[in-house]
């Protein structure tokens, strides 16, 4: 990383750079004759490599920060203060987030900007993706009231860490054991404490060594994302919404910026600069789960949220709290149910905040998750799932944006729990 000068720049204005890059050969290859198999052929590849080596090491890092993170602890009490608090403040900034998407876009009313034709021509167009959505929506709807507790618990730990979707069960896992550390004598646990200790350090290592590369990642998966984006002119019938989504994205960002300077006395510029690198690449990624790592590491390291605050938050957060998706939610089955010249009544957008506060939570922590649970929304504010079709075109980068808003959440909650427990560094 030492050609041009590059040493000195800060990561987030290296990945920047990349991100641009990415974007501009992008543009260029797409206007080129075979300019779209080239990318395809021979850089996309490397963004997909980045992308798996970050959620290489997403289990192994929940595994041993959240075993060393809980073992540290000592006590059980401490455990349960936390937990109550990381979960009654992740719901909290939930709902706070659903309601101002509901807000905004009860204001903008998007939805009356979509023309008859446009949107009989979109639902045709799209109708095949749609189907596929409303297929995996409803393998989440037909189980039972306690489906996800039942899911909480494996009933064997390599299978579930064998696949990035069970996190929960992951986390679960790594808690129960860090419990069984404390428990037992100081003598026996010893020996395995001092292992994790050490495993964390190491995948903390391999996270910066992937990091070097996340400049050269984000260049390739952008390049990759502008050759197969759809046309511009659907973008422009979807513009309002876009915009009314955005909006919301950016006010959850001051939300954050308060609540910390609020609570913490943490500047607003210390926040984004510690969290950015992490922020570029959520939106590069549209994945909360292999930013993770990434997560942690700013952090602990730039935030000042002692480790074994983080290690406990962030998983827990990048997989059920979602603050972005739900507000997006929100707002598409608002957009959606206007389109069709729907009127939503307060009894069903009172609905709308428990359900999408809910489908967030159940949102897994990877590209276009939430359009899936969208449907389980839609079905249960009796708005029609065809509407699907009306958002896809601008699903992915508005899945960008709002997997930023779910990371910069997490980081945001992880200050206010380090701050209560006593965990906040205050000369960071
Ligand atoms: N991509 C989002 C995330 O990983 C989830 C979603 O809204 O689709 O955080």
């Amino acid at each position: 990383m030492e050609f041009m000068g590059m040493k000195k720049m800060g990561l987030h204005w290296k990945i920047l750079l990349g991100m641009t890059f990415g974007v501009l050969v992008g543009l260029l290859m797409a206007n080129l004759e075979g300019g779209k198999e080239l990318v395809q052929n021979w850089i996309k590849p490397f963004g997909s490599i980045f992308i798996n080596s970050l959620k290489l090491i997403a289990v192994p890092l929940i595994l041993a920060s959240l075993i060393k993170g809980v073992s540290d602890l000592k006590d059980i009490s401490k455990l349960s203060k936390m937990g109550g608090r990381t979960i009654g403040i992740y719901i909290t900034t939930t709902i706070i987030s659903v309601s101002v998407g509901l807000i905004l876009v009860n204001l903008i009313k998007p939805g009356t900007a979509i023309s008859e034709t446009t949107r009989l021509e979109m639902v045709e167009n799209y109708s095949g993706d749609t189907n596929k959505y409303k297929e995996s929506a409803k393998k989440q709807l037909e189980s039972g009231p306690l489906q996800a507790l039942e899911d909480l618990v494996p009933d064997n730990i390599f299978g579930a860490a064998s696949d990035n979707r069970n996190m929960l069960q992951v986390i679960f896992f790594a808690i129960f054991f860090g419990l069984g550390l404390i428990l037992i004598p100081k003598k026996k646990s010893k020996p395995v404490k001092k292992f994790f200790d050490g495993l964390n350090e190491v995948i903390l290592k391999m996270i910066d060594v992937i990091m070097l590369c996340a400049p050269f990642g984000v260049f390739a998966l952008l390049a990759a994302l502008v050759v197969e984006s759809p046309s511009l002119d659907l973008f422009e019938a979807l513009g309002w919404y876009s915009f009314t989504v955005v909006l919301g994205l950016t006010l959850m960002i001051v939300v954050y910026s308060a609540m910390v300077f609020g609570f913490t006395r943490k500047r607003p510029d210390f926040l984004m600069k510690g969290i950015s690198p992490a922020q570029l690449l959520a939106f590069s990624t549209s994945s909360s789960a292999a930013t993770l790592p990434v997560t942690m590491e700013r952090v602990t390291d730039h935030l000042g949220v002692h480790e074994e605050v983080s290690s406990f938050v962030l998983p827990i957060g990048a997989t059920i709290n979602m603050d972005g998706t739900s507000l997006y939610q929100a707002v598409a089955a608002v957009f959606i149910a206007q389109a069709f010249g729907m009127n939503l009544d307060f009894g069903v957008q009172l609905g709308i905040i428990i359900t999408a506060t809910l489908a967030s939570i159940g949102s897994a922590a990877v590209p276009g998750a939430g359009m899936v649970m969208l449907v389980i929304v839609l079905g249960q504010a009796g708005i029609p799932e065809a509407g699907l079709a009306l958002i896809f075109a601008v699903d992915r980068p508005l899945d960008m944006c709002r997997t930023v808003v779910n990371v910069t959440g997490d980081a945001a909650v992880s200050m206010l729990v380090a701050k209560s427990m006593g965990k906040l560094e205050s000369n960071t």
